[in-house]
């Protein structure tokens, strides 16, 4: 069992540039459940780093309090906490040997040997490394220095298994291969994984619910298909999917229509009571780019700015009520920049946000 408990936890820093305090995570309250992968997303300072550290205990939180299993753990030291750490930079003893990388830790611990070959034995199976036991990291491409580290925390058989952005420093395809590896795994060693990136493809695809934060503020917990489909503000909204929602000032002038700039646009029926709320509303309406499509019979008229033939799909720039817009549609319809087209909005995928 393993589940982690934060409640109000916030972290200040003295802040050196411009005195006072700097507070890189703000009341930050969750439940991290047993044998959860959870993964932090945000862009780079939100505050990731700093809770990851928090759990580990190697920072001490400011205000707040943090359980492990129900224990409360604020004065409880790293070495206590049952938790093992995987950062991106592997950091490797460059003199040793794999088996010794692997087996260093457990060591110094005093565990005995024939436990030590065990587990080492173990975690270089699952990970591939037995053909590579007796090389040095050097002799390592980047995916198998990584796995190394990976097999580091694997020996020590921790509650809890805390991921630092370890991928950062992977090329394009060795990340998409490891990612898989990484959710194999999970299912495999059957642990709490708190994973942290500032990638939201990586947050997607490995998460089973997703932590997102900005300027040290949740700003929602939810599960990958919760988050691309009802995200609580536009900030979510806009980090979340790739290319990002498009966002358009929009007035609501009653629960089935909206107005943008000269435009008219229909609520259908099923989402009129989602727009209720906001009539009689300057609002911003938010749609993905895989939410406007290519029409003949499409109410929308627009030129074309730009096409990007991307293989599978397609990716078309135009303006609408002066702002850019990308509409992503399948990749064997072209159509060249210049070209003035029909679309359709699907209404029905519609987001409203308060404009803040
Ligand atoms: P992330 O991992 O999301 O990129 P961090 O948690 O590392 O962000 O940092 C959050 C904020 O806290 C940043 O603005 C960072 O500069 C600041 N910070 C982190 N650690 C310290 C520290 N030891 N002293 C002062 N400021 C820090
Ligand atoms: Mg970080």
């Amino acid at each position: 069992m393993a589940t982690i408990v934060f409640e109000g936890i916030t972290k200040t820093f003295a802040d050196a540039k411009k005195g006072g305090i700097f507070t890189a995570v703000d009341e930050a309250t969750f439940e991290i459940k047993d044998k959860e992968f959870l993964v932090f997303v945000g862009p780079s300072g939100c505050g990731k780093t700093t809770s990851l550290r928090m759990i580990a205990g190697l920072e001490k939180q400011t205000g707040g309090n943090i359980y492990i299993d129900g224990q409360l753990v604020n004065h409880v030291h790293p070495k206590d906490r049952d938790i093992a750490m995987v950062f991106q930079d592997y950091a490797l003893y460059p003199h040793m040997s794999i088996e010794q990388n692997l087996s260093f830790g457990l060591k110094n611990m005093k565990i005995e040997k024939s436990i030590i070959e065990e587990k080492v034995a173990y975690a270089s199976k699952i990970l591939g490394l037995d053909q590579l036991l007796d090389r040095k990291p050097r002799e390592l491409s980047g995916g198998q220095r990584q796995r190394v580290a990976l097999g580091r925390a694997i020996v020590r058989d921790p509650k809890v298994f805390l991921f630092d952005e370890p991928l950062s420093n992977l090329d394009a395809k060795l990340r998409v291969q490891m990612r898989i590896e990484l959710a194999e795994l999970h299912q495999r060693l059957g642990a709490t994984i708190v994973y942290v990136t500032h990638d939201q493809v990586e947050a997607m695809t490995l998460g089973e619910r997703i932590v997102v934060m900005n300027e040290g503020k949740v700003q929602q917990i939810a599960s990958p298909q919760e988050l691309y489909a009802r995200p609580q503000n536009m900030f979510v909204a806009g980090f979340i999917g790739s290319p990002a929602m498009n966002f358009i000032p929009a007035y609501v002038l009653s629960e089935n229509q909206l107005q943008m700039g000269d435009y008219l646009l229909d609520v259908p029926l099923d989402r009129q009571d989602y727009v209720r709320a906001y009539v009689n509303r300057q609002v911003m309406f938010g749609i993905r780019p895989e939410h406007i499509l290519l029409d003949p019979k499409g109410s929308v008229e627009v030129k074309v700015n730009v096409f990007e033939h991307l293989g599978a799909e397609n990716l078309l720039y135009f303006s609408f009520n002066e702002q850019s817009v990308i509409s992503k549609t399948a990749g064997e319809n072209f159509i060249k920049a210049g070209e003035t087209i029909a679309m359709t909005f699907q209404m029905e995928k519609m987001h409203l946000f308060d404009i803040e």
